[in-house]
């Protein structure tokens, strides 16, 4: 075991879990990398107590002095880049480029909380002779914040810096499958300077996360996971009355016309399917061919037939993981689809142990196949014909999910009707992974996402404060209308 086994955080020490113990796997070697315990709910009581001593000489301090500890963090992520980096290829598989750009997405989110003085300075008006409304922005106190394993470092970084800074205090508990990065998070955190209590991890499963929901100590609930526990954990912290933000899982369309520039969308739709070895709820899944386009497809082969595991592919997250993907492609070749590129048995030299499978496209898949329809997170493009765009169109509408649609196309005014109609909260025009950057705000629609608001950027800061609003008269005089 490389790493020592991984302990709660609280109260800005690491603190040894009393719960069963659980192996974490290497996905590149299958090695055991280390172990972590699995938290109790009386752990979980202990994180939130720390969190609760802390709020108050936390939220009391001025933001402009909040936000200096994460102008600190934001150069340790930047001067620990490689070896943060390093820690996520180790516990989730990606390559190292990939693990790169998530540590830099980190950075990019709490730059944005730097900027939370300037952006959000609250709001003062004279609303009658003499007396002035005003509204400010305050903390909730304690809240929570539950994350995936397919980015150990970017997911948990895109709460804690705007959480924090505005005044809040927190428990991640990150995913039992990569829980290494959490704790160097809270390392990197505390030597920036971030007073102990504020920040806790607490790791473990669904029991801790269950403790997380019931807890009356804390007042809302993030959670960034598969569609099916995003409605438990919705459903369960909403009915302890705490506000909760739940992001599910994803199934995205790529429309391709024929007038889309052969080789961008080619490289594009590869890039997107295959990026972080299609663990991301941002991949492309499906792929809506619209009329005569097959000169594109034997073009997204070739690229994506240049995108080799162990190379420039990163691994599965586990044994289980592949053969569930593995099982969809089965399915769907027993179905009467056409695999063009099959990507299954694929060793890689000196990790023949590792959870590898290479990129797979599957054409002549109909609509009512299970890979048409489900979430299948792996590097696997499913192709679907449709004449039309209109029918395009229905079939990514038909989809319950709603995170990302793109389309490649050289029409402005086809681009235009299709970003209007896709049922989906980021539409991608000639791009195949359309994440906002900040300040826009990271969230699909539909079964993609519960709640209101959106995660990241300006969105967010509304899920984590609440708002006062004073009325203020300064002046004795009589009045002048009936509030002065
Ligand atoms: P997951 O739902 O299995 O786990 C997410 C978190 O929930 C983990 O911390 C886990 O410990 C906990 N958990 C698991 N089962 C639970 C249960 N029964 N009760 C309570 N808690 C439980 O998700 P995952 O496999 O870690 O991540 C992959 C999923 O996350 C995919 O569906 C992907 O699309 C989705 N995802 C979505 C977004 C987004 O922004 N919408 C971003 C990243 C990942």
């Amino acid at each position: 075991m490389k790493y020592p086994i991984a302990h709660n955080f609280i109260a800005g020490k690491m603190v040894a879990g009393q719960g069963e113990t659980l192996e974490v796997f290497s996905p590149t070697t299958g090695e055991v990398l280390s172990a972590v315990h699995l938290s109790e709910t009386s752990e979980v009581s202990q994180a939130v107590a720390s969190a609760q001593a802390a709020f108050p000489e936390w939220s009391g301090m001025p933001i402009k002095e909040r936000v200096q500890i994460f102008y600190h963090y934001k150069t340790l992520l930047e001067q620990h880049l490689e070896q943060l980096a390093q820690l996520i290829v180790e516990e989730n598989g990606k390559t190292l480029d990939e693990a790169r750009a998530e540590v830099l997405k980190a950075v990019e989110v709490t730059e944005f909380a730097c900027a939370l003085p300037q952006l959000f300075p609250g709001e003062i008006e004279e609303v009658s002779k003499g007396v002035e409304c005003r509204s400010e922005r305050q903390p909730l106190g304690v809240v929570a914040c539950i994350t995936p394993f397919n980015f150990p470092n970017m997911v948990p970084n895109w709460t804690i810096p705007n959480v924090l800074a505005i005044g809040n205090t927190m428990l991640l508990k990150p995913s039992e499958l990569v829980p290494l990065s959490a704790n160097r998070i809270a390392e990197l955190l505390r030597q920036a300077g971030l007073p102990d209590g504020v920040f806790n991890v607490i790791h473990g499963g669904q029991k801790a996360v269950e403790a997380i929901c019931d807890h009356p100590g804390i007042e809302a609930v993030s959670f960034v996971g598969s569609t099916r526990v995003a409605k438990l954990v919705y459903q369960r912290a909403t009915a302890k009355f705490k506000r909760a933000l739940a992001l599910g899982g994803a199934k995205n369309h790529l429309v391709v016309l024929p007038d889309a520039h052969t080789g961008m969308t080619a490289s594009n739709v590869a890039a997107s399917m295959t990026g972080c070895a299609g663990q991301r709820c941002m991949a492309a899944s499906a792929l809506v061919a619209v009329g005569p386009v097959d000169h594109i497809i034997e073009q997204l082969c070739r690229e994506a037939g240049k995108i080799v595991p162990g190379k420039n592919l990163g691994a599965i997250i586990s044994k289980q993981a592949k053969a569930r993907i593995e099982n969809y492609i089965a399915e769907a070749e027993k179905q009467g689809a056409n695999v063009i590129l099959d990507g299954r048995n694929i060793s890689v030299p000196g990790h023949e142990n590792g959870y590898w499978l290479g990129p797979t496209i599957i054409d002549q898949v109909t609509p009512d196949m299970p890979i048409a329809q489900e979430e299948v997170f792996g590097p696997v493009l499913a192709i679907l014909r449709a004449p039309t765009l209109d029918k395009a169109i229905e079939i990514e509408n038909s989809s319950p999910y709603g995170n990302a649609a793109a389309i490649f196309t050289q029409s402005g005014g086809l681009a235009k009707y299709f970003s209007e109609r896709a049922s989906a909260g980021m539409i991608g025009v000639n791009i195949g992974v359309p994440v906002p950057r900040e300040p826009f705000s990271f969230g699909g629609w539909n079964q993609s996402k519960f709640g209101s608001g959106d995660i990241t950027g300006k969105s967010s800061i509304e899920f984590w404060t609440k708002l006062k609003k004073t009325t203020i008269k300064w002046n004795p005089e009589a009045r002048s209308n009936w509030m002065s």
